[in-house]
């Protein structure tokens, strides 16, 4: 089976992207909802991240996102130990969950699928890709938020240049009717490779 990982900055359009493979029959992983679940959920990780943290980072059983938030922005330290401890959890939990799959193939969809080493852990690569405005336009109809703190997230993300140099696909994202056709067109390819006799 092969593993599909799907990336992009906020706003590119990855989770349309996914959803669209999903409507093709694909089993798509959703990290960033994974890795909340299991900061919430997985015992390991809970004291983990208490330990380093302290146990205010839980409150009344729930992980305190605004303390966590705190103890992290801006202190690059503690952000790479966080990082250290909840990554590796959530490549854990993707590889046992593709175990339970069937198919010609799984996606993984993760914002920081390169930041992460994700990219590791698939044999596939997408980057969806759209240009700034549009994503920012995006990002703010959908959140409600100002278009200066969406440029602040995608300053803290790899732009689209790197993407394209590290991915092994990629789809521009600009009309909604293109997306269709190049998600089809890739299902149709992952698909033939899945099932084509190895060398
Ligand atoms: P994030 O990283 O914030 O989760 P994302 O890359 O997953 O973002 P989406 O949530 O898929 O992006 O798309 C952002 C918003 O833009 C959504 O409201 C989506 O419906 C809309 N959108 C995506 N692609 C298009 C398109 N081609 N035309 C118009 N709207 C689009």
């Amino acid at each position: 089976m092969i593993r599909v990982g799907i990336t992009g900055g906020i706003g590119s359009g990855k989770s349309t992207v996914c959803r669209m493979f999903a409507e093709r029959g694909v089993a798509v992983y959703d990290s960033d909802a994974a890795a909340k679940r299991l900061m919430r959920d997985d015992a390991t990780l809970r004291e983990r991240i208490a330990a380093r943290f302290g146990a205010a980072a839980y409150r009344d059983g729930e992980l305190d996102r605004t303390y966590l938030a705190g103890q992290v922005f801006g202190h690059p330290d503690a952000l790479a130990d966080l990082n250290a401890i909840v990554h590796p959890a959530v490549i854990a939990d993707f590889e046992a969950w593709t175990r339970r799959q069937q198919g010609d193939y799984v996606v993984l969809e993760s914002a920081i699928l390169f930041e992460a080493g994700l990219e590791r852990h698939v044999d596939r690569t997408v980057a969806v890709l759209a240009p700034l405005d549009l994503r920012i336009e995006r990002t703010c109809r959908r959140d409600g938020c100002t278009a200066d703190a969406v440029r602040r997230r995608i300053e803290s993300q790899l732009d689209d240049d790197t993407l394209c140099a590290r991915a092994d696909y990629t789809i521009v994202n600009i009309l909604e009717s293109d997306l269709a056709p190049a998600v089809g067109e890739l299902d149709r390819r992952f698909r033939y490779e899945a099932r084509m006799p190895r060398a």
